[in-house]
């Protein structure tokens, strides 16, 4: 037989949704894949129930109508600029699909797409599959800041786009206004693109607050706004993400899209506007709830004894394992999930860089899963004896 393609040969699957499968099989508490295990808003559950209500043929492809109309508005008050529906969105299926949209959207092969370091893994793959050569930016742990003088290194050796995840998965980093005026600065002195993965914009812990770069002076012809539904209204199997744009971006993307995936599910968008059209108090009380289970998992951590870096925005969080002298942390993750009982995902499939001492562990879930967690972790102790 022929070999195949060469594209798929240059990645593996992705070590989260590995991690998940690993959870299963030794039934342990998942927080390896960053999902929650609690419901969504009622209204959209109530927009469900009533499936005759519901469209079940194409909506258009780039979205059904009335949800970019809600989209619109309702992105129009957080991200502070007005958005034409008609001709500034496309709807994709998650975020996930409107990375690789944008990529392939703005991307020759042989381009090269700046990344930092810890990134989402997704990006990789996004590279790869669009012919784009990546070139990373270290975001130094503990504190994921990087170097002026490495970002303009990117740029000036002729870096097309920047990705940026902001708030940023795996590190919880998010970027100051300042950090994101320097990059923007950047950007436009060397004519680069900005594709931002902007899923965990409404989790941002005070005192911090989500800047979206798209907002700043001369960045909005430039960035190819990505996000999605899934984090926001706890709906990750919806797939329902978006690229926010100019009209010129959007056409081609709009192309890409439609011949990549058609559209998204007709009867998710139409569902998912109740969402959309939620009052701005429930932002406030996602972001509430979001902040309790951050204390309650990182305080639980501390009684561990587990040394972290306290995330900023999203909710993962970065445990330093060093201390269990491991040399693979993919099997450490395995030894976790079996012998304790929790599911983690190794740091070694966010860094560029060699590091093998952090686990991602994540707190999307109900208080009772948590603490289930945090038991099941005090006995983690027991995986350092057995490795030394
Ligand atoms: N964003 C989630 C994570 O990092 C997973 C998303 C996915 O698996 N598509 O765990």
């Amino acid at each position: 037989m022929r070999p195949l393609g060469s594209r798929a040969a240059a990645f593996s699957d992705s070590v989260i949704r590995r991690m998940t499968r690993v959870c299963q099989q030794y039934n342990a508490v998942n927080l390896s894949q960053g999902f929650p295990d609690f419901d969504p808003p009622r209204e959209l559950l109530d927009r469900l129930a009533r499936p005759l209500e519901l469209p079940h043929q194409y909506s258009i492809t780039w979205g059904a109508k009335n949800f970019r109309e809600a989209l619109a508005e309702k992105q129009r008050r957080f991200m502070g600029f007005p958005i034409d529906p008609e001709r500034e969105i496309v709807v994709t299926c998650g975020s996930t699909e409107a990375m690789i949209c944008a990529m392939l959207s703005i991307c020759d092969p042989g381009d090269k797409v700046a990344v930092f370091s810890p990134f989402y893994e997704n990006y990789g793959a996004d590279a790869i599959l669009s012919g784009a050569e990546p070139v990373y930016i270290p975001l130094r742990p503990p504190m994921f800041d990087f170097d002026a003088d490495e970002l303009e290194d990117a740029f000036r050796g002729g870096a097309k786009a920047l990705i940026l995840c902001n708030p940023s998965n795996p590190s919880g980093k998010v970027f100051t206004r300042e950090e994101l005026e320097l990059i923007a600065r950047l950007a436009i002195q060397y004519d680069a693109y900005v594709v931002t993965d902007e899923v965990y914009e409404h989790i941002v812990y005070a005192p911090r607050k989500h800047t979206y770069i798209a907002s700043l002076p001369g960045m909005r012809e430039r960035t190819l706004s990505c996000s999605s539904l899934s984090k926001t209204y706890s709906i990750t199997g919806w797939r329902l993400g978006y690229i926010i744009a100019p009209p010129d971006i959007i056409d081609a993307a709009r192309k890409v899209h439609d011949f990549l995936t058609v559209g998204a599910a007709a009867p998710l968008q139409e569902a998912a506007v109740a969402g959309l059209l939620l009052p701005p108090e429930y932002y406030g009380d996602l972001l509430r709830g979001y902040t309790e289970k951050r204390d309650l998992f990182l305080n639980g951590l501390r009684r561990i004894g587990l040394p972290f870096t306290e995330p900023q925005g999203a909710y993962y969080v970065l445990v330093d394992v060093s201390a269990f002298g491991y040399v693979d942390d993919f099997e450490f993750c395995v030894d976790l999930a079996k012998s304790v009982g929790v599911g983690a995902v190794p740091g070694s499939s966010f860094f560029r860089e060699d590091v093998n001492h952090l686990i991602r562990l994540h707190f999307a879930k109900s208080e009772s899963t948590l603490n289930d967690a945090l038991n099941r972790l005090q006995s983690i102790w027991e995986i350092r004896e057995k490795s030394g």
